[in-house]
């Protein structure tokens, strides 16, 4: 299949009328989100989703999260009764925080897995807002990579991961946050974070109180969660001091570092501070660290304060350890 580059500088409404139309007709398509590229079709149409599946090699029990645009399209798709979903929708949408809500009987269970809930955002990028609309269906778009690698934050990585098995990626340039949306349980009794993410869970409790935890079997409600996720091909370690790292590994290995103290000797180094830095570019450096060949990624870590919970769950299993 030949994948067509729409491009959001010579041509923004010719683009985007493309791949809402490449997603009516029930193809594949990479569009942009502020937080990383989503594989997106018709999230209603079993035979597009099935699309993604195969395009990501992704297993069929991980179910995807439906992007809309409006307010209509969420009354479609799933029961809006839950009394605190008004105060979170206006204050976090349209944004990166994903709503588990139970399901109405058009979504297809080929889009959520089997289960009877979905998982709705309403994502806070223009260009995404607008193929959602002009396709006129809510968009099923999980992380446009190969199932198990880095996600994926501007366009040329999804190039890379998906050339030729999709029908179009539209680029529109890196994504400014570049870690997935958080994704919030709204079925348990008490609201609970399946995934951390980009919305804070500081942020959810000043809006609605404190929020229970995810139970025990949390691969049962976020399947998503059981599986391998964010991996380079280099081994990733984490060290909590700089000083704790052996640099003698430096002589023998293609060591990169990731952090605000690099040793002398590293082969690559990505300096990064503040949690919204690792958060932007955690992925890219992943993805460069690959193409150069590097055998050992060291990641400082940061506290898990605030968005760093989100970037220290995404690292902590590219090292494995979760
Ligand atoms: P991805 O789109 O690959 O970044 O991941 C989507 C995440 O949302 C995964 O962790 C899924 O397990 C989770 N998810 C999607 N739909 C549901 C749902 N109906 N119930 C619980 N978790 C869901
Ligand atoms: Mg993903």
């Amino acid at each position: 299949m030949k994948t067509e580059l729409l491009s959001c500088n010579d041509d923004l409404s010719g683009s985007i009328e493309r791949a809402a139309a490449l997603i009516r007709l029930g193809e594949v398509v990479a569009i942009p989100t502020e937080t990383v590229y989503g594989l997106g079709a018709d999230g209603l149409n079993p035979s597009a989703t099935g699309k993604i599946y195969t395009a990501k090699g992704r297993p069929s029990d991980n179910p995807l999260i439906l992007h809309i645009s409006d307010r209509a399209q969420l009354e479609m798709i799933a029961e809006t009764n839950h009394p605190m979903l008004e105060a979170l929708m206006s204050a976090f949408w349209p944004g990166s925080l994903t709503l588990v809500l139970p399901k109405k009987e058009v979504v297809p269970p080929t889009s959520t897995g089997g289960l009877d809930t979905v998982a709705v955002r309403m994502p806070n990028h223009k260009i995404a807002l607008e193929i959602i609309r002009k396709a006129g269906v809510p968009i099923a778009a999980p992380s446009a990579n190969t199932s198990g690698k880095p996600s994926p934050t501007n366009a040329q990585h999804v190039a890379e991961d998906l050339t030729g098995r999709i029908a179009a990626i539209v680029n529109a340039g890196p994504c400014t946050i570049g870690v997935e949306s958080t994704v919030l349980d709204l079925t348990q009794e008490k609201p609970a974070i399946l995934r951390p993410g980009a919305v804070t869970r500081d942020q959810i409790e000043s809006v609605i109180g404190a929020l229970g935890s995810a139970t025990a079997d949390i691969s049962k409600h976020s399947p998503g969660t059981r599986y391998r996720h964010y991996c380079p091909n280099a081994e990733v370690i984490i060290i909590n001091e700089p000083c704790d790292f052996d640099t003698a590994v430096l002589e023998m290995k293609k060591v990169a570092w990731i952090g605000s103290h690099p040793p002398q000797g590293a082969k690559k180094v990505f300096k990064l501070t503040t949690a919204e830095d690792y958060a932007r570019e955690i992925f890219n450096a992943l993805r460069i660290c690959d193409s150069e060949g590097i055998e050992i990624i060291v990641v400082e870590e940061i506290s898990d304060a605030g968005l760093g919970a989100a970037v220290m769950d995404r690292l902590r299993r590219a090292a494995g350890k979760s």
